[in-house]
């Protein structure tokens, strides 16, 4: 059934679980992901970002999403991730998203503020959620440059007073993690998580968690995280599959044959995570 992540993510901060949040990038990844959450009876989002949108559109997304949510017999939601702009946002609004991030995090505090808040308002009377950035989650954020050596912790103070002010239905803080893939072992600052979740009531969102050891994940969720998100590594597991096959039988020319084994990696490692998380049978 295709829902908004409101109620899916209200439902994980009272239960002190969180929601998987895959990245989908074909047809494939949608199929994949669906049949993790409905073996392990899980709530699962499944989230595009502006570069995956430019491959294809919103629309071819969003019709996809939706007929497998449709379909699926778990609560589905789709999610806008890292939305660059109010265009875009309200683009994947009417588009069929029932959930979108509006990312300001690059801007200043002031300006992230004003952004936020005018996609909130046309979102509140939708009923669509949005998730905001509060800080900097490190690394290569979708197609944009690498970023580096800033302040990575989202300062709590600001991050009560950012959502008082833009309304925003769960937050993105930075925490210690990055986009992309880690050089070394990432570490992720516990007492930041913690300070925020106790001066800010809304859900809490980990970005950049590809590559983060499952027990840090793990104790994250515990002091309040309550979505998580997976890019790279689901990216990473369907072209080993993909590729393995390949190497094994050079010849092929239907793309199916790949693609399975490429959609199981993405099925098993999705489970992984969805365990971890603590949404298996939370559907
Ligand atoms: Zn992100």
């Amino acid at each position: 059934m295709l829902v908004t992540t409101k109620e899916m993510l209200l439902d994980a901060q009272a239960g002190h679980y969180a929601v998987g949040a895959f990245n989908v990038e074909s047809l494939e990844f949608v199929m994949a992901v669906v049949k993790a959450a409905e073996e392990l009876r899980s709530p699962v989002i499944m989230q595009t970002t502006p570069g995956t949108v430019k491959y294809a559109n919103l629309d071819y997304f969003a019709a996809m999403c939706r007929v497998a949510a449709e379909q699926a017999s778990v609560p589905v939601a789709i999610h806008l991730d890292h939305g660059d702009g109010f265009d875009r946002a309200v683009q994947a609004m009417k588009a069929g998203y029932t959930s979108v991030m509006i990312d300001g995090s690059h801007d200043t505090f002031e300006d992230n503020i004003a952004l936020t808040a005018s996609v909130t308002k046309v979102a509140k009377p939708l009923g669509i959620p949005v998730e905001a950035e509060l800080g900097k989650v490190g690394g290569k954020e979708d197609d944009g440059p690498a970023v580096k050596g800033e302040n990575p912790y989202t300062d709590p103070d600001e991050a009560r007073e950012f959502v008082e002010r833009t309304g925003c239905t769960s937050l993105a803080i930075g925490v210690g993690t990055a986009h992309g893939v880690y050089t070394e072992t990432p570490h992720i600052e516990q007492s930041v998580v913690k300070a925020i979740r106790s001066v800010v009531d809304v859900p809490l969102v980990l970005h950049g968690t590809s590559g983060v050891p499952d027990d840090q994940v793990a104790e994250a969720v515990s002091n309040g995280i309550c979505k998580v998100n997976y890019a790279t590594e689901l990216r990473q597991a369907f072209m080993r599959g993909f590729m393995g096959y390949m190497a094994e039988n050079p010849g092929t020319f239907d793309p199916k044959k790949p693609n399975k084994p490429g959609m199981a990696e993405i099925t098993d490692l999705v489970k992984v995570r969805m365990t971890n998380l603590g949404s298996v049978n939370k559907a």
